[in-house]
């Protein structure tokens, strides 16, 4: 098997995934939850923005932007920001 180092928390593992058992367990939590999130009414097409999953999933941004990645969700568009939802992006970004 190959060393690699776990995108999720950097820690150094071998395995042939990208991340870590430890991480892994943290990814299937938050694939679920982004699951559910896209397939509830919580989310609509053009309207909802990887902020809004962010703060409704507690998923970081980091690890959204990697999952959406992932070919489950080929073919799933998710603005980052809404033109017209600066208040909101303003407001995401003080919190942190
Ligand atoms: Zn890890």
């Amino acid at each position: 098997m190959e060393v690699k180092r776990c995108v999720r928390c950097g820690g150094f593992f071998e395995t042939v995934n990208e991340v870590c058992h430890t991480c892994a367990s943290k990814d299937i939590k938050d694939l679920g939850k982004l699951k559910n999130y896209l397939n509830g009414y919580g989310y609509s097409v053009g309207k909802t923005t990887k902020i809004d999953v962010a703060t409704n999933t507690g998923i970081t941004m980091k690890n959204l932007n990697r999952l959406l990645a992932g070919e489950e969700f080929e073919g799933v568009y998710i603005p980052e920001s809404l033109e017209n939802n600066i208040d909101s992006v303003s407001k995401v970004k003080a919190k942190v």
